[in-house]
């Protein structure tokens, strides 16, 4: 497995968030290079790489770009074509379990800027925002400063390195509300508005913040483009799948050795990883894990050679979401981790739509009871039933993730559930509707 790391390759390097030190090893020698092709052409290269978006959906990020309705040469535009065009960066990391975005802002902040610049350029847009969550406040503090650094050495502002081109680049944090993470929530956030999700379509690549064409990516998507642009789009196809390549940040906590970041190509595996991360903690061994967060259903042992890139991960009945990889041992409880799972997302719920205000507060209820010993054989349906009336009905994908955690901990550990019936409960059993006796 090649294990040279690319996106934290600076991480180690003395005051490595400094202009100088990103210069020093070889920072915005990318940009120089976009800077002389097309904005088409850098489209172009990035569409053949194959990257995919970082932030959980894994959408093709040139193919996002080409969307931004363009002037056609030699035609007045009209529409969104003769609309501004903008660039919104996803900061605002928030899914349980993930911490890579805010690592590589806090380690390499100018490898997100130089992928910034180098997005607006391709997608001819003058005015690019990074959201980052509110609670990062160090994250928040050091891209502000790698921004002013950008600036005064005329990678931002007016004429960038002297090409004519211009562009102005702000940073704006958020209050901490999860859902502010889905991107049309963004938007209504960054606008002054509540933050809740609009109707997708029209996506914000045709009407975004102000209703103009808006590019939104994840942090890790946009400091992945310095990497297309100078290496090229076959090297970065050597890492990875055909079609999830790369390399890719994996987050790893709960009950691992050495919890933390590893970066590695995609389609690693989750044995490959833990080998990495020292194993399971001594002792114990591994019960079940998220192979993408919280909002994806759980894995168990038998996934652990699954490769962990867009397309296996779904084959496999999962999603690759944000490769957030919380660890479970046999010592912990499966429906009190969903429990808490849940509590989250009824508290994260923005309550725009009924089945997820309504249903995320019901489930906690129905999971709260069964955890105090208190369930009712019929539980085990309702949770099902619950979730069948969430799933699909939701207004965005906050409603659809709050039941991944319940119906795959139902699918692998029914009998952790019924463990906590009381015992004239788990006699009623065989009378329920779904459930065996
Ligand atoms: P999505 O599949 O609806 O969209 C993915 C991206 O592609 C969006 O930017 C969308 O605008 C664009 N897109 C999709 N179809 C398009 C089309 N026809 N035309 C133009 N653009 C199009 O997914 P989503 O709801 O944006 O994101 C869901 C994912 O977010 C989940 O997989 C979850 O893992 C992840 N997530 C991440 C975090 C985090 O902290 N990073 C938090 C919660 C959830
Ligand atoms: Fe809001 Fe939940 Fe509906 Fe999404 S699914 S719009 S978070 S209530």
């Amino acid at each position: 497995m090649p294990l040279t790391p690319v996106l934290t390759a600076r991480f180690d390097a003395p005051r490595s968030w400094t202009l100088d030190t990103y210069e020093r090893l070889d920072g915005y020698r990318a940009l120089r290079s976009a800077l002389a092709m097309t904005p088409d052409d850098v489209v172009a290269l990035v569409k053949d790489s194959g990257l995919r978006g970082r932030g959980g959906a894994g959408f093709p990020t040139g193919m996002k770009w080409s969307f931004i309705p363009q002037p056609k040469p030699g035609e007045q535009p009209t529409g969104p074509a003769a609309a501004p065009k903008y660039l919104v960066v996803n900061a605002d990391e928030g899914e349980p379990g993930t911490c890579k975005d805010v690592p590589l802002m806090m380690a390499d902040p100018h490898s997100l800027v130089e992928g910034v610049i180098i997005t607006a350029y391709a997608i001819r847009s003058h005015f690019a925002v990074i959201y980052v969550r509110g609670e990062a406040v160090h994250a928040h503090r050091r891209l502000m400063a790698a921004v002013q650094e950008a600036y005064a050495a005329g990678y931002l502002g007016r004429d960038v390195l002297g090409t004519g081109y211009d562009l102005e680049l702000v940073v704006h944090a958020g209050a901490g509300a999860y859902i502010c993470g889905e991107e049309t929530a963004l938007l209504d956030s960054l606008e002054g508005y509540r933050g809740q999700p609009r109707l997708k379509p029209p996506f914000p690549a045709v009407a975004g913040l102000y209703g103009s064409p808006t590019v939104i990516n994840n942090v890790e998507t946009l400091a992945s483009v310095p990497y297309v642009v100078r290496g090229g789009a076959e090297w970065f196809k050597t890492m990875g799948p055909e079609k999830s390549p790369g390399p890719k940040i994996f987050s790893l906590s709960g009950r691992v050795v050495r919890p933390g970041q590893y970066e590695a190509p995609m389609g690693t595996t989750m044995r490959e990883l833990l080998e990495m991360a020292g194993g399971v903690r001594p002792g114990h061994r591994l019960k079940f894990w998220t192979p993408g967060g919280s909002s994806t259903p759980y894995f168990t042992p038998e996934h652990l050679d699954v490769p962990l890139d867009f397309d296996s991960v779904a084959k496999a009945g999962s999603m690759l979401g944000t490769t957030a990889l919380m660890v479970f041992d046999e010592t912990d409880s499966i429906v009190e981790a969903t429990l808490r799972f849940t509590e989250f997302y009824a508290h994260e719920s923005c309550g725009k739509c009924t089945p997820c205000r309504e249903g995320t507060y019901w489930l906690v209820q129905i999971l709260e009871r069964l955890v105090h010993g208190q369930g009712r054989a019929a539980d085990l349906d309702l949770l099902t039933d619950t979730c069948d009336n969430i799933l699909g009905r939701s207004f965005c994908a906050l409603g659809d993730g709050a039941t991944s955690c319940i119906s795959s901990s139902l699918k692998y550990f029914k009998d952790d559930y019924v463990a906590l019936l009381p015992a004239e409960e788990r006699g009623r059993l065989g009378r329920s509707l779904r459930l065996e006796p």
